[in-house]
């Protein structure tokens, strides 16, 4: 077997949603310049009457053997460096040689190391996984070696949402009546916005934490926006809401200092998101900045190079819980670690309406638990029926 043609479908489609889509957005590092904190959530494009429009890139690699290998979705800049950096390293090539082929990108790509040259070996890495699970006729956590269980919890991810107390309150309280056990709530203050912002995040947190009641897990996201100083501040405010971790409380080249933080804080700290491949997470490990590490598939290096991860990771004992951009990919490489290991998957409830938006057959959890997919491959396939309009990148 052989790639034959690398290519980005461009699709655009209306997703139809009543109301405001993105109630708010999270805290970001930017946000300590006034005129960036008082930015609202920009990601998606209204066109009135409660419609928006959805627009996203798939990649998709073909074959001589008919298979062709789909992942996806991937920002502009990813796609426009898998077609300029990397397509033409892999045509005419054996796509089942996964590692070799991603030691050929990540030799070549000697700026790439991290960023979207690392997006797009990731995205690429997801197709060829997609390409050898068809051509074994099997889901892909099988060819990893798993599963090592039927079923993942998923944990409901509540990026957008109002951070309103009373909102936030019956936000929390409606998906924990979908059978969630576990949040992850979404800092809208940060440094920037002094006393008061800190009053606003504990009072997020309170609500959150008494509209779930005390059994089931919160976690929060600082989103990289805190230093040592704010989670200082913070901390003894938050520890009798018992968060189950704090997330990425200090910019990823700091990691010193999120090891700093980790130390002062009487929780668990999440870190990992936004670095890249078994080295920069090697680093992680060693300095100790995290209980729980969260690789994104789809930036880290891809499947390949997240099981690499996961397997140093276990050697510290340090819990493996990917980011979650794709919920197809994640469910199949949780779904090969052990359950200690990796015990809950994140559902990014907002991000899965868009990112699983021109997908056939969406992946979301059912009473809190992600069952496994079937079908051989990761699981993806375009439904060509919601797609308005296509331009085809090569
Ligand atoms: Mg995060």
């Amino acid at each position: 077997m052989k790639i034959t043609n690398i290519k980005c479908r461009d699709l655009r489609g209306t997703m139809d949603y009543p109301g405001t889509f993105w109630e708010e957005r999270l805290a970001r590092p930017v946000d300590i310049y006034p005129e960036h904190r008082a930015a609202g959530p920009e990601y998606l494009e209204s066109l009135g009457n409660g419609k928006y429009l959805m627009r996203a890139i798939f990649v998709e690699v073909e074959t001589d053997a008919g298979i062709t290998g789909l992942s996806g979705p991937v920002g502009r800049g990813v796609a426009h460096a898998i077609l300029s950096e990397f397509a033409g390293l892999l045509l005419d090539q054996d796509p089942l040689a996964v590692e070799l082929l991603w030691d050929v990108m990540y030799r070549s790509a000697v700026h790439g190391r991290k960023g979207s040259s690392m997006m797009a070996i990731s995205a690429l890495d997801c197709a060829l996984w997609d390409i050898r699970g068809k051509w074994a006729n099997a889901p892909v956590y099988r060819l990893l070696g798993g599963p090592t269980r039927d079923s993942i919890p998923a944990y409901a991810s509540m990026l957008g949402f109002s951070v309103e107390p009373e909102a936030a309150a019956e936000r929390a309280r409606e998906y924990a009546a979908k059978g969630y056990r576990a949040q992850k709530w979404f800092f809208r203050a940060g440094p920037g916005d002094g006393p008061a912002g800190v009053e606003r995040n504990v009072a997020l947190v309170r609500a959150v934490r008494e509209a779930i009641g005390p059994d089931d897990d919160l976690m929060l996201d600082c989103w990289m926006s805190w230093d040592l100083r704010y989670a200082q501040i913070m901390a003894p405010r938050l520890a009798p809401y018992n968060p189950r971790w704090i997330e990425e409380p200090a910019l990823p080249d700091k990691a010193d200092i999120v090891a700093q933080i980790r130390r002062a804080v009487p929780f668990p700290v999440a870190n990992g998101e936004h670095e890249y491949t078994r080295w920069g997470f090697r680093q992680l490990l060693e300095i100790g900045a995290q209980d729980v590490l969260q690789p994104d598939i789809y930036w880290a290096g891809g499947i390949s190079e997240t099981v690499k991860i996961a397997t140093l990771a276990s050697t510290y004992d340090v819990t493996v819980i990917p980011h979650g951009h794709s919920t197809h990919a994640t469910a199949h490489l949780s779904a090969a670690l052990p359950p200690n290991l990796c015990f809950i998957q994140e559902y990014l409830v907002k991000w899965n309406a868009i990112h699983q938006f021109f997908l056939k057959h969406k992946l979301e959890p059912e009473n809190g638990v992600i069952a496994l997919p079937t079908a051989p491959g990761l699981g993806l396939e375009i439904d060509e029926a919601v797609v308005e309009e296509e331009t085809v990148l090569d």
